[in-house]
């Protein structure tokens, strides 16, 4: 997740989500507001969304955008009971259900995030996720057999695709997808092309953390992004990138999570053991031209650890990473390297492996 900070002469929006927090923020010096900024604030996909466009036909834009948010959430939600892809979990080990174009791309994305990540990111985690209940009201911690019994459900190689209708199904009963993982990224990068269609030049999307930096700022410079402060998540940054037409996502521990006897239980949830992610990374920032790859890589890396990410972004083209561990150390891959300024001098730049 990543928030956006606009800092004008005195102005300074500042997004707090009071359950799901906030990582990382846009901070802008336009000198004077341009006079057709829309600005619109909503709650879809689970999340609070901020869309702001710089410009020309960004009332209309936006209202697409929106309908398009709602669409993308009723066909992947699995909060919703007929959801495409709460169909295909009701039909799990029985029989396929046909899909959208929509969802089968991000499912079909999603396995190849599995793949990338040794089956860290796995999109078939929901019978473990459900088990916490994190996020919601009454988080809660599974007991052993829960967890071991839940555990066997997940394999994404279960996914089976049929690509001649479309159809999509779960090879064993109670086996069930979940896109929360992935499913923001594919939405930013929809708002995205709704924002070119309508030749906006100027725009933030910002679906609860996942930021999409459109074209430049309206004075013709850079975004500036903040990278949030795992340690502290009250719009502290602990550095900064300057972009254009980038996706900046972060998954970090602090978004989604509950406390229970001092020990913290977050949202990420490694499917080998069941329980939240151990591994040293906190936070994990994956800069990439489309989001849906930030996003589905940020999860998976998060809990793959620290060498492996590394070599594994630094292996893909135009994609990059900043971590962050447990120590305060922040580690980079070579392409964001130099445009990386750390402005927390608690934290120790540590660069590449
Ligand atoms: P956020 O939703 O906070 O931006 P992520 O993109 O990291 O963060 O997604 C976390 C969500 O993905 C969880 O809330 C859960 O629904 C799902 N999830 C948790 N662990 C995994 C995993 N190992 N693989 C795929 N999805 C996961
Ligand atoms: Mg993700």
């Amino acid at each position: 997740m990543v928030r956006l900070i606009q800092q004008n002469e005195l102005l300074v929006f500042i997004i707090i989500l009071s359950t799901i927090g906030i990582t990382s923020y846009v901070i802008s010096r336009n000198k004077k507001e341009n006079k057709e900024t829309t600005v619109k604030e909503f709650y879809a996909l689970g999340t609070i969304i901020r869309l702001r466009v710089d410009g020309n036909n960004g009332e209309k834009a936006i209202k697409e955008s929106i309908d398009r948010l709602n669409i993308i959430e009723n066909k992947m939600s699995v909060f919703k009971e007929f959801s495409e892809v709460s169909m295909i979990n009701k039909k799990s080990g029985i029989s396929s259900q046909e899909v959208s174009r929509d969802t089968y791309f991000v499912i079909k994305k999603a396995v190849e995030y599995s793949k990338l990540s040794e089956g860290t990111f796995d999109p078939t985690i929901r019978p473990i996720v459900s088990l916490w209940h994190i996020g919601s009201d009454n988080p809660r911690i599974p007991n052993k057999n829960e967890i071991s019994k839940n555990i066997k459900l997940v394999n994404y190689e279960d996914i089976i695709f049929s690509e001649k209708d479309n159809s999509i199904g779960l090879r064993h009963e109670k086996q069930a997808i979940d896109l929360g993982g992935i499913a923001k990224g594919y939405a930013t990068d929809e708002v995205n092309i709704i924002f070119k269609n309508h030749k906006i030049k100027s725009a933030l999307i910002d679906l609860g953390g996942n930021i999409f930096a459109f074209g430049k700022k309206s004075d013709k410079t850079l975004w500036n992004v903040g990278i949030q402060n795992p340690f502290n998540t009250r719009g502290e940054h602990v550095g900064v990138i300057s972009v254009e037409n980038k996706s900046i996502v972060t998954s970090g521990n602090y978004e989604r999570y509950f406390t229970k006897n001092g020990k913290v239980y977050h949202h990420i949830i490694d499917p080998k053991t069941g329980y939240p992610s151990e591994s040293e990374i906190i936070s994990a920032t994956i800069i990439s031209d489309n989001s849906i790859d930030g996003d589905g890589l940020s999860t998976g890396v998060y809990i793959m650890g620290l060498e492996k990410s590394l070599k594994l972004i630094e292996s893909l083209n135009g994609i990059d990473a900043i971590f962050i561990n447990k120590n305060k150390e922040i580690y980079v891959t070579s392409g964001i390297k130099d445009n990386l300024t750390i402005t927390n001098k608690e934290f120790i730049y540590k660069g590449n492996l």
